[in-house]
């Protein structure tokens, strides 16, 4: 019997072993594959959610599931963390215990690094507790300044510190609070999602401004004290309620294992996900993959999604005995929440050459709506 080792259950992670698991012919009483899915946390987080928790338009627990709902006949969830990978014999180590498996498949995401004293003046939205105790803030707020910080490079998912923005400020009109209200982002790249060219940049920069929020690029973070943040420039600017993105990294077991390329981040084939070592492949946050224009692929859900589900398929094919028939071509969808109820919907192709042909719709209720019901399908597919 085949044992598959999926490495995460976060959005890749868990496309990966619900594909695998779907065709894998296991039912109660007959496994054929064994899947076993690593995962360090008892919850499932569903990202794309936590704009909508720091203005209160969810729970928390409305937005991840327990790993354990994952279990299946033949699909096991193994909770512990990943100390050590080696991908040239397929295993791990978790709970001091090898693993050894035939494939492997590694969505670990980016690691978070917990910064003082940015964590004493602000919240990182890019986690629960932190898009939580926004919203608590935020609730209490009768007017100020509301900083949006991007305090490095790179970060993930590169449209929603721009989606939170968009959102706070329609929070801030339903509460009547927007004449004594200024919300600004700061951020150290020279303007909005870059990677899908200068119209759609500018694009966005446009929603910004249409809503009043100030925009500062090229402002790298140095430093904050006293409700203060300090910019490389030598600016400074001062805040009632800060929401940050936390620095990011490749995770430390990938750092230390033979998988990390010269950036930290896993290299792969563009098409196929496949690693430098056979069999074993990587998806989503985690890896890097060179975009003609000089910046990497954005990291996205979307792909991480695609990825698991191209991925799980040319494994089951090379389990049967037959070639790998899927690829990987690149094409994306994301929505960014402007609110009123509507969203812009952002999709094309981040392959084509020599610019990605991507584009950004006019926000519209229907671009809400998918993405309401995207998240619904997420939990009612999966868990
Ligand atoms: C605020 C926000 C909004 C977003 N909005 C969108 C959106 O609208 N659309 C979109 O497409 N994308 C969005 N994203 C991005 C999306 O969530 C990520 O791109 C996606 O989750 C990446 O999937 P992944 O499987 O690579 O990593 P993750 O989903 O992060 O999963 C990685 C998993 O690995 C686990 N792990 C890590 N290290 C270890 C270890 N050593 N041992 C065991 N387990 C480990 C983690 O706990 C985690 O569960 C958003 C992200 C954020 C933060």
């Amino acid at each position: 019997m085949k044992r598959i080792l999926v490495l995460g259950a976060g959005t890749g992670g868990v496309v990966t072993a619900r594909e695998l698991s779907k065709n894998s012919g296991n039912e109660e009483g007959i496994n054929l594959l064994e899947i076993i899915v690593f995962e360090k946390e008892e919850k499932s987080l569903y990202s794309p959610s936590l704009p909508w928790l720091m203005v209160g338009s969810r729970k928390p627990n409305q937005i991840y599931e327990n790993i354990r709902k994952l279990d299946a006949p033949g699909l096991k969830v193994i909770k512990g963390e990943i100390e050590k990978i080696d991908p040239e014999n397929i295993s791990v180590t978790v709970n001091g215990e090898v693993y050894k498996g035939d494939y492997m498949v590694v969505s670990l995401g980016v690691e978070q690094v917990y910064e003082q004293p940015l964590a004493a003046y602000g919240h990182n939205f890019f986690t629960v507790k932190g898009a939580t105790k926004f919203n608590e803030n935020l609730e209490k707020f009768d007017g100020g300044k509301i900083a949006i910080l991007i305090s490095s490079l790179p970060f993930k998912s590169p449209a929603a510190p721009y989606e939170a923005a968009m959102l706070i400020d329609d929070f801030i009109a339903r509460s009547g609070l927007s004449s004594k209200t200024e919300i600004s982002l700061f951020t150290p790249e020279g303007g909005p999602m870059e990677f899908a060219g200068k119209e759609l940049s500018d694009e966005l920069k446009g929603l910004l401004e249409q809503k009043g929020i100030k925009y500062y690029p090229n402002h790298q973070f140095i430093s904050v004290s006293e409700n203060t943040l300090v910019f490389s420039n030598g600016e400074k600017y001062e805040f009632d309620l800060l929401a940050y993105t936390p620095k990011q990294q490749s995770p430390v077991a990938i750092q230390n294992s033979a998988l990390a390329g010269e950036s930290g981040w896993v290299n792969v084939d563009r098409n196929t996900m496949e690693t430098a070592f056979p069999d074993v492949y990587a998806i989503g946050d985690i890896t890097d993959v060179p975009l003609e224009i000089g910046v990497s692929l954005p990291k996205i859900g979307f792909f991480a999604k695609q990825q698991g589900a191209v991925v799980a398929h040319n494994i089951g094919r090379k389990i049967a005995g037959k070639d790998p028939d899927k690829s990987f071509n690149g094409e994306g969808q994301f929505f960014i929440e402007y609110g009123k109820g509507k969203a812009s919907a952002t999709e094309g192709n981040f392959y084509t050459s020599p610019t990605p042909e991507v584009k950004m719709k006019t926000p519209e209720h229907l671009s809400h709506w998918s993405k309401w019901w995207s998240e619904k399908y997420w939990f009612f597919k999966n868990f």
